[in-house]
Parts: structure tokens; C-alpha cells; sequence
């Protein structure tokens, strides 16, 4: 973003009040067993108006870091996940502000037509930064169906080769200690992921939040969260496989203290990514990633 816009450029994440189609039937019941719909709408309520959460966003963003452009997240459920109207109108009442430079849509693999894809690409042709972000977490069908994801990595492949057969740029979320899952599937879902091509990167850890099937397995000892050592010599390892051009959109992950019951680190980002970044001074200088 400095290279390309010769400032800093933020993200401000956007509740477009959508829902998901693995909680209200038409993909799945229930979402996935990690997900606490909850914690995306605290109180319940609708969300603010779109305007008004980029005014907050902006608001606390240029007080801590003088950021003066910003790219709208939009974050919470699936946020392609209506038609193609509603779509076009919440994306450029986020675009119309003079300062939003771009879109970040985070979304599910089996939820994004063509019409979709059309639409982003129209809007990088008009000059805006556009990504897609697609969740898959893993690329394991076994893991996928165990954390009811409600799609397999097919339709994964499937939107992607789409999305970037247009010239879409496309960001995939991956997670790291999924159950069932060790260094061997997520080396392998990352490899997978890389031999399809795509061009940025969101590494999550798990976690276990209130409210989620998860946290369910949790206390009945069925799921065993990772350290923080395991993970921060996961993710470094997963960064050295791949490119040295790939752009990682995340590393960790964070979590409302109120709604986190494991693993404490998760809500000391910074612990994690010096972490990191010391793991990989220790392996090759070349993949630092902060120079
Ligand atoms: S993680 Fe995403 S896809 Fe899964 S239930 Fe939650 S909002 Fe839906």
C-alpha cells in the first residue's frame, strides 16, 4: 500500500447487516462449530448505516494511525450473499466516499456468481483496489464437514479460477488448528491453495469463543487448543512456503476478551507477531516481512 499509494491505507470493517447461508438453512443449520454469530452483532441490533461505521472507522483510525485512505471491509457473514441490486448498493455507498480507495469482500466460496464477480471486476477497472476474500480454512472435505462449513474445497476451486480467470485478485482465509488437523494438513491445505494460485493470504488461529459448538467440545476436553509456540512455528512455516511476493492480509487473530475462552494469547496480537517475526529472522531474512 505505501509502494502504491505512497501513504499508509487502513481497512474499516463493515457490518452490511447480511446473513449467512450456513445459519438460516438454504447451506447449513447452525454455521460452522466455531463461529459465534453473536460476536459480529454484540447487541443484537441492526447495524449502523454504512456511512456511519466508515465515519467511526475513520474516526478512530486517523487518531491512531494518521491514516488519511482506507479500504472497506466488509467483514461480518457473507457478504455476497444477497442479490445483486443490494449488492451493488451497499459497494458503492462505501465507494461514493472520497476517501475509501477499495473493497475487501469477505465471503464464502459456494456463495459467489458470476454476476458477482462481474461486478468487482467492473469496479477494479474503474481504478479501485478490489479483493475478494474466501474463506476455506482447509481444504481437507473431512475437516470442512467435522466444523460444518456446509462446502468442500471444490467450490472453492471452482470460485477461484472463476474470480481469477477475470483478473480478480483473490485473498483466501485459512485457519490454523482446526480439530483433527496437524502440521501435515495445513502444509498441505496451503500447498493445495498454491498450486490453484491465488494472491494474498489470512492465517487465523482457532479459537474458542462463548456460544459455539466449539466451545462445547472444549469443555468437555474433546478439543485441545494450541500454544502459542505451535502456532507461530506453524504459521512461519507456512510463510516460508510460499512465494516471497505473496501478500498476507493477516497473521493472527484476536478476540473480544469477553467472548474468549481459549487460548489466552489470542487477544495479544502483538506477542504473536513479534513472535513470528523473530521465528522467521531465525530462518531466512529474505521472508521478513517488516523490512
Ligand atoms: S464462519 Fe462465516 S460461513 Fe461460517 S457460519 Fe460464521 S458467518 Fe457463516
Amino acid at each position: 500500500m505505501l509502494r502504491t499509494y505512497g501513504e499508509r491505507v487502513h481497512k474499516v470493517a463493515i457490518d452490511a447487516g447480511l446473513s449467512c447461508p450456513n445459519r438460516d438453512g438454504s447451506k447449513g443449520i447452525g454455521g460452522c462449530t466455531f463461529c459465534n454469530n453473536v460476536t459480529f452483532s454484540p447487541n443484537g441490533r441492526a447495524p449502523d448505516p454504512i456511512l456511519e461505521q466508515i465515519q467511526n472507522g475513520r474516526e478512530v483510525l486517523i487518531k491512531r494511525t494518521g491514516a488519511k485512505k482506507y479500504i472497506a471491509y466488509f467483514q461480518a457473514y457473507t457478504n455476497t450473499y444477497s442479490d445483486i441490486e443490494t449488492l451493488s448498493k451497499m459497494y458503492e455507498t462505501a465507494l461514493s466516499e472520497d476517501d475509501i480507495i477499495g473493497l475487501s469482500i469477505g465471503t464464502r466460496p459456494d456463495c459467489v456468481p458470476d454476476e458477482v464477480i462481474d461486478l468487482l471486476v467492473d469496479y477494479q477497472n474503474k481504478g479501485f483496489d478490489i479483493w475478494l476474500e474466501l474463506g476455506l480454512q482447509s481444504a481437507f472435505d473431512k475437516t470442512l464437514k467435522r466444523i460444518n462449513r456446509g462446502h468442500g474445497f471444490e467450490e472453492y476451486r471452482q470460485t477461484l479460477l472463476a474470480a481469477r480467470g477475470k483478473g480478480l485478485r483473490v485473498c483466501t482465509h485459512l485457519i490454523i488448528g482446526l480439530p483433527g488437523e496437524n502440521e501435515t494438513h495445513f502444509k498441505a491445505t496451503l500447498q493445495r491453495v498454491l498450486n490453484l494460485g491465488v494472491d494474498g493470504l489470512k492465517f487465523h488461529p482457532l479459537h474458542v469463543v462463548k456460544g459455539t459448538q466449539l466451545a462445547n467440545d472444549w469443555r468437555r476436553g474433546e478439543y485441545r487448543p494450541m500454544t502459542m509456540e505451535y502456532y507461530v512455528k506453524a504459521v512461519s512455516d507456512l510463510i516460508m512456503m510460499a512465494p516471497k511476493d505473496m501478500i498476507y492480509h493477516r497473521l493472527t487473530g484476536t478476540a473480544n476478551k469477553k467472548q474468549l475462552l481459549a487460548p489466552g494469547w489470542c487477544n495479544k496480537k502483538w506477542k504473536v507477531l513479534n513472535s513470528i517475526e523473530a521465528e522467521l529472522r531465525s530462518k531466512n531474512k529474505e521472508k521478513v516481512l517488516w523490512n
